[in-house]
């Protein structure tokens, strides 16, 4: 068993535990790394640090040997760091990064996963520049050192960062390069056209445009949809379009070896399935019907 896959799932915070509870969920799913909200996803609250059981989560981890540095944080979903039409709700984008970029390293985490943005129809080209400027007010401020991973979208609505061009641009236009990296998510870049079967030439393909070196996280979905369809529905592993071999590839590709793989599946009849789909990546082979125990 290949223990020192890097591989986790995101994991809920919630009360009385908070972060401890959210380790304790990560253990109980046999992960080796995992990811989490530092409040709500759907908006930009967020609870006092003090009261989050920070301190004793971080020492569960060391007991139980994770890498601190591969944790990751996902912003809140609310975030338009690259709206043209409102500057009102920039400033507010702008401050709620900044806001967690400083809870993330009070984690001890160092990386921060963000979603680029909606062009809300001023294009996409329009959108890059406001969200490059975004970020530079954000890095010239935060005072961390904790890197934010641009999320490719799938291309629902009217997202940017659909494609590995985009991203580049994003990355290239910002003066703070070197805070800057992607996550890579299979169901959204399939949804937004490319084929996740081709593994080696997906890479390539990441690698050619936006530089490998760049990719700091990677979640491992399967989709609900067709490659292309733009629609962002996340399926549990082997019952989508992209199916469990090529996940598993990308899961345990070498190149990718120092890159943490996090599950963002959805749960089934409530329950969690991340122990499933972490046991079947690391053992690189597909349970037929794993599901089946859920829906009894
Ligand atoms: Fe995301
Ligand atoms: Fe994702
Ligand atoms: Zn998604």
């Amino acid at each position: 068993m290949a223990k020192d896959l890097l591989i986790g799932s995101h994991v809920s915070m919630n009360g009385p535990e908070y972060y401890l509870g959210s380790v304790k969920e990560a253990i109980s799913y046999g992960a080796t790394t995992f990811m989490f909200y530092t409040g709500a996803p759907q908006n930009s609250y967020r609870k006092p640090l003090e009261e989050l059981k920070i301190k004793e989560g971080r020492s569960l981890l060391k007991e139980h040997g994770f890498d601190e540095s591969k944790i990751v944080v996902h912003a809140p979903y609310i975030i338009n760091a690259a709206n043209p039409s409102k500057p009102e709700l920039l400033d507010l984008s702008i401050k709620t990064i900044i806001n967690e970029l400083q809870r993330t390293e009070a984690f001890g985490a160092s990386m921060l996963v963000l979603h680029p943005g909606n062009h809300l129809g001023a294009g996409p080209d329009a959108a890059i520049d406001v969200l490059a400027d975004s970020l530079d007010k954000v890095f010239a401020s935060d005072g961390t050192n904790v890197k934010i991973a641009i999320e490719t979208m799938a291309g629902k609505g009217s997202e940017i960062g659909t494609c590995f061009e985009q991203v580049r641009d994003i990355i290239e236009k910002c003066h703070y390069k070197d805070r800057l990296g992607v996550c890579l998510d299979t169901c959204h870049v399939s949804d937004a056209g490319y084929d996740i079967n081709d593994t080696d030439g997906l890479l390539d393909e990441f690698d050619r445009i936006i530089g490998l070196e760049r990719l700091l996280v990677v979640h491992v979905n399967d989709s609900k949809n067709q490659r292309g369809a733009h629609k962002d529905r996340h399926e549990n592993l082997g019952y989508g379009e992209i199916g469990f071999d090529a996940l598993c590839r990308i899961a345990n590709h070498p190149r990718l070896k120092n890159i943490p793989k996090i599950l963002e599946t959805p749960y089934i009849n409530e329950k969690a399935p991340y122990s499933d789909e972490i046991r079947m990546l690391r053992a690189e082979s597909f349970e037929p019907n794993w599901k089946d125990k859920y829906l009894a």
